[in-house]
């Protein structure tokens, strides 16, 4: 397990120096700001959306590591998914990360995603790791307003 937790701990580091798909996308179809006020976190989350499929996904903003590397990898994950894929994805995710169901029923769908399994023994941190999932989510759902994890 030590050395599980060292690899999660290298992929969060990992992306949160080097964020994967972080820059403004001109021709979004879809964006939406979110911001986390007990850790300061914000993103904005833009989506390119092709029919019911998503094409294209990018970040920007600034936050704590946790959800800087957590918007990074969920860029990468949500590339060519459904939007009802998406969505059922964060709901596991979420389910993760709050301690709601163990790691191993959840590796295969979540795959990289499940290096934050550590987050649910730091509950303040639960907020930081699904912020950048709750924006996607209202992305999708045509709020432009920014959304607050409060
Ligand atoms: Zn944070």
């Amino acid at each position: 397990m030590t050395d599980l937790r060292e690899l999660y701990q290298q992929v969060i580091l990992d992306h949160t120096k080097k964020p994967r798909n972080f820059h403004e996308m001109a021709n979004a179809t879809h964006h939406a700001e979110g911001y986390n006020p007990l850790c300061g976190d914000r993103v904005t989350v833009y989506l390119l959306v092709d029919g019911d499929t998503i094409t294209d996904v990018s970040f920007t903003g600034s936050g704590c590591a946790i959800c800087t590397s957590s918007a990074s990898l969920m860029t990468q994950s949500l590339v060519s998914k459904k939007i009802d894929e998406a969505t059922q994805l964060f709901g596991t995710f979420r389910d993760l990360v709050m301690g709601n169901v163990e790691a191993d029923q959840t590796i295969d769908e979540l795959d990289r995603l499940a290096v934050f399994t550590g987050v649910r023994e730091f509950p303040m941190r639960v907020k930081c790791a699904t912020l950048p999932w709750h924006t996607m989510k209202e992305a999708l759902t045509g709020g432009a307003a920014t959304i607050s994890t409060e």
